[in-house]
């Protein structure tokens, strides 16, 4: 049954690509072709609208203005200016990419539904501006754009252009597949529920939502490109709201999040689109598009009973086949030098954090030199969480200092402090749970790598993703989880899922770990195992700073301990001293035994 599933897999994209270019030599009626060249223009769009909204997690409501920005490139190049399509297929991407960079510079780092209320709105202003321009033709367009002509063959609006149609759309799903597999796509899926993760592995989460963003409105402007030459004209109706809302339809029908999903969607959508037309105005008696009507009551409705799409119906039926072990011999990532022993890492001096009224970390100092294990402990609620956050950028300070190495590094960004090479885990685990483990411990190596989003389209980038992910293999096998790397980060228990942050930190190659209760929900065994890997993490030259609440584990494994207790540093000593203070006892008293 497995064989037959992967050859299934490795045959249905060949197979698939086989009969959508050849289709047209196929004897099958004009009208086929006619609609097949829509789904495929279509697809191309619901292609960026997965990378954008399925994965990164942006709403946008006006990619069709985006295939106009296209569409027109075309029209008024080859036609008002007798340039060569192929310019224009260039100066349209050109003009999508400007027009994306600014407007997600303007919009992009809105929260909540504010992004999408943008996206409405400067999806009409563009659209208006195509159909108040002078130039354009205002509501009449541009018409009269010449067919295609590839290679001195005539492709026309038919057989021809669904070649070439569909050659684009799956040339551009592919650049997509690939990019999602890449270290670049590993960041841009942190981004729909992973930022203050993504931000501490040193992503800028800002950066590739904009790439996101970018890549959606290239690849609208590609299809409106092929849409010009299918048509043979342009006007302003195909690319408004309407069809915004049409685009966003088919890539949530057919399974945001899923490069198939976009072409299950846009084959869906146009299939009811056409029986809708015929079958609305019969029922209602009267024509009109009421078909946008019932797209809208359908995508309630979807959002509602199928959030993940129809595609995810078809993918759950096929078993997941583990990523082939391709990185046994791929050379070691480079690390950094470890500070000299003894050297001063970090000072803390009098950090203070006030939430509200609340003062969670009061005027709290303590330093670390390289080579120590530092415990920070105290009962629930005296801020050593907080603390951490302060540390690593995560929340801004009310006041006081941090420095690394002699440099302030208070009021950085925590990408920027993860650079510099502390690194962390997070008390409550924080993942991308519909990645593998392997693929979320990958995440930590994206600082000590650096391929770009056109090789990772173009699979340029395979040699350093075999590093990556033989690093990332290293560190889990090192904590004892490289049995489990290609179990989805979501299905692990909380102990393990907090050994995977271990590792994922580990592969940073940081000089400063800070680890928030690693060992909560590991039994004895595995606690046991993870101090002798934190002492062999010493051995190697890496400090660590760590909160726990098993004080045998804490008192076994630590050089020093610094207490807190309702935000103030209560004391500071060896483990030993700890233990002796009568203040620490009473501190711990009256929340735990
Ligand atoms: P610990 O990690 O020592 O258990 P925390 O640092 O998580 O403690 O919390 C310290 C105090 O700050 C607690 O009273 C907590 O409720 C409060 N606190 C933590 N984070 C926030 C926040 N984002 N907003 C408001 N209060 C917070
Ligand atoms: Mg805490």
């Amino acid at each position: 049954m497995n064989a037959f599933f992967n050859a299934a897999r490795r045959w249905a994209f060949p197979v698939f690509a086989l009969v959508m270019l050849g289709l047209p030599l196929l004897p099958v009626p004009d009208f086929w072709i006619t609609q097949s060249n829509m789904v495929g223009l279509y697809s191309i769009v619901a292609l960026g609208l997965v990378l954008l909204t399925g994965v990164a997690g942006l709403t946008s409501f006006g990619q069709a203005a985006f295939v106009g920005v296209g569409a027109y490139a075309a029209g008024y190049m080859v036609v008002t200016l007798n340039a060569s399509p192929w310019l224009a297929l260039v100066v349209g991407m050109a003009l999508a990419v400007v027009a994306a960079l600014l407007l997600g510079l303007l919009t992009l780092r809105m929260s909540g539904h504010y992004l999408p209320l943008a996206t409405i709105c400067w999806g009409l202003a563009l659209n208006y501006t195509m159909a108040n321009m002078e130039f354009l033709g205002k509501y009449d367009g541009i018409n009269g754009i010449p067919s295609l002509d590839l290679f001195g063959v005539d492709l026309g609006s038919g057989r021809g252009l669904h070649v070439l149609i569909w050659a684009v759309a799956l040339v551009c799903a592919v650049g997509v597949t690939n990019l999602l597999d890449s270290r670049v796509g590993r960041a841009i899926r942190s981004l729909k529920t992973g930022s203050t993760m993504a931000e501490a592995m040193g992503i800028s989460t800002f950066r590739y939502k904009l790439i996101a963003f970018i890549l959606a409105a290239v690849l609208a402007a590609i299809s409106g490109w092929l849409f010009a030459h299918f048509q043979r004209t342009v006007n302003p109706t195909p690319f408004g709201l309407n069809k915004g809302i049409e685009y966003l339809f088919m890539a949530v029908l057919g399974g945001v999040g899923h490069v198939w999903g976009a072409f299950l969607g846009a084959g869906v959508v146009k299939i009811i689109e056409d029986e809708l037309q015929v079958l609305l105005p019969a029922l209602l008696g009267s024509s009109g598009n009421f078909e946008v009507i019932v797209f809208g009551i359908v995508l309630i409705l979807v959002l509602k009973y199928a959030p993940d799409g129809l595609w995810t119906f078809i993918q759950k039926r096929l078993p997941t086949v583990p990523r082939p072990v391709d990185w046994t011999d791929a050379d070691h990532m480079a690390h950094e030098p470890k500070p000299p022993k003894g050297q001063r890492l970090l000072d803390v001096d009098k950090v203070r954090k006030e939430f509200g009224g609340l003062v969670a970390v009061n005027d709290v100092s303590f330093h670390i030199d390289a080579g120590e294990i530092i415990g920070l402990i105290g009962p629930n609620g005296a801020g050593k969480s907080t603390t951490f956050n302060l540390i690593t950028g995560v929340l801004p300070l009310t006041s006081g200092a941090v420095s690394w190495r002699g440099q302030s590094i208070a009021g950085l960004p925590s990408r920027e402090i993860a650079r510099r090479g502390i690194s962390r885990t997070f008390q409550h685990v924080k993942m991308i749970p519909e990645m593998t483990v392997l693929e979320n411990v990958a995440l930590g190596a994206y600082i000590r790598s650096g391929a770009n989003t056109v090789q990772a389209m173009l699979a340029l980038d395979k040699a350093e993703e075999r590093r990556i992910f033989a690093e990332a293999h290293r560190q889990l096998k090192r904590i004892g989880m490289d049995d489990r790397m290609h179990e989805l980060a979501g299905n692990l228990a909380l102990g393990p899922q907090r050994l995977m942050e271990i590792a994922r930190a580990l592969c940073t190659d940081p000089s400063l770990l800070l680890l928030d209760e690693p060992a909560a929900g590991l039994r004895h065994k595995e606690k046991k195992a993870l101090a002798a890997v934190l002492r062999q993490l010493r051995g190697e030259g890496v400090t660590l700073l760590l909160v726990e609440h098993d004080m045998d584990f804490v008192m076994g494994l630590t050089d020093r301990i610094v207490v807190m207790e309702f935000g103030t540093k209560l004391m500071e000593g060896t483990p030993a001293e700890v233990q002796a203070s009568p203040a620490v006892r009473a501190a711990y008293l009256g929340t735990e035994h």
